[in-house]
């Protein structure tokens, strides 16, 4: 099911020069601390947008849960000094209709509610004949899928402003991110819908300030649209993502070290030579396509074999042989343990599948 997502860039949503960056406390916690923050935030002279959480959806009760409808005021305010556009979370129609009658200029649905198509239809529907700008995070769950659907959603209820959120999924395994990149969800994202502008928020990324530079980096030179980086005038004391939040002169000195390239380059000779390299690259997948299908078929011969001795697919020791082997060969040629144990997880599945084909063949048959 293919829906067609209408995107029109409007000018909030637009830098003129550089990375569109949106930034404010991870949450509005009193009227002083927002107009601070915002104050010192236009001082930089390159922040677009104010954000503030009013409303916040914490993973367990009993933590601060957001100021409340009174931040809007404060947001108002803040907004009134220094001209800046300004970004909540919205997780509900209520919260959509009271950000919108506050004069709040962009809505963003946080990776808690992406979750639920329910919450985002609730709030599509409030949005009808709205005209206002709306970013999706993604899901806490990596599932481009439903990402897209939000976006769907909101386009189907009119919504054009759109633009999406990355800010890292959550896992269970330990990681050095809060929440793991998982870069290739946006690329394909990306892919699938390129007009659709995609902002990076390192800060709930890396859940801490030393990373975030260096994802800030990685989301440039994939040329994503903007940042999304909490700052606080005291992040020691925040109530809330204290460990993630920098001070605007932090953010500053970040923004100062980013590298921005361009997306395109004009120089015939280095064309030449790109084009050279991918040709290359073209040829060296072709043969690892070719290698894989060949390697396939043996597993194939090797399934009729089991079948006929009627023993089981998977052989543990030969699996653990294999695992241990690849990772060997692949250090001494400089490939990541990561890779190769990803790699091969997903080719042993794969011949899983093809033996599988082979030795319940005819089960298939009984049944239909
Ligand atoms: C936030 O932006 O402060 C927030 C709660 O984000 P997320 O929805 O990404 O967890
Ligand atoms: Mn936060």
């Amino acid at each position: 099911m293919e829906n067609k997502i209408t995107i029109k860039k409007g000018p909030l949503l637009t830098s003129n020069e550089g990375p569109l960056i949106i930034s404010g406390p991870c949450s509005a916690e009193t009227a002083e601390q927002l107009m601070e923050t915002a104050m010192q935030l236009k001082k930089l002279n390159r922040v677009h947008i104010l954000r503030a959480g009013i409303w916040k959806p914490r993973t367990r009760p009993g933590a601060f849960e957001g100021i409340g409808s009174i931040g809007l005021e404060w947001l108002r305010d803040a907004k009134a000094a220094t001209g800046f556009p300004t970004a909540i979370e919205i997780a509900n129609a209520k919260h959509a209709e009271e950000a919108l009658k506050a004069g709040v200029d962009i809505l963003w649905i946080g990776a808690r509610t992406t979750v639920n198509p329910f919450a985002v239809q609730e709030i599509a529907d409030a949005l009808v004949g709205v005209k206002v700008p709306v970013l999706v995070k993604n899901p806490v769950n990596p599932d481009l899928e439903l990402w897209i659907g939000a976006l769907e959603r909101l386009s189907r209820a009119g919504i054009t402003e759109l633009g999406a959120i990355h800010r890292g999924f959550s896992s269970y395994e330990k990681s050095k991110y809060r929440n793991k990149p998982n870069w290739e969800i946006p690329i394909e994202l990306r892919r699938r819908i390129p007009e659709l502008p995609i902002i990076n928020d390192p800060s709930h990324i890396c859940g801490n300030r030393e990373l975030l530079l260096s994802v800030a980096q990685t989301a440039m030179d994939l040329n994503f649209d903007g940042l999304m980086l909490e700052s606080h005038i005291d992040p020691s004391v925040a109530w809330s993502d204290a460990k993630q939040q920098v001070t605007p002169a932090d953010l500053n000195k970040i923004l100062n070290q980013l590298v921005l390239r361009k997306s395109s380059f004009d120089d015939a000779v280095m064309l030449n030579l790109l084009e050279d390299l991918r040709e290359k690259i073209d040829l060296m997948d072709t043969k690892l396509i070719t290698m894989l299908s060949r390697r396939m078929k043996i597993a194939k011969k090797i399934g009729k074999y089991k079948k006929e001795k009627n023993i089981t697919i998977l052989q543990s020791n030969r699996w653990d042989e294999i695992v241990n082997s690849r990772l060997k060969l692949g250090t001494e040629k400089k490939l990541s343990e990561d890779f190769i144990t990803k790699l091969f997880e997903i080719i042993h599945q794969e011949s899983i599948n093809h033996q599988n084909q082979v030795m319940n063949k005819e089960k298939k048959k009984n049944i239909s």
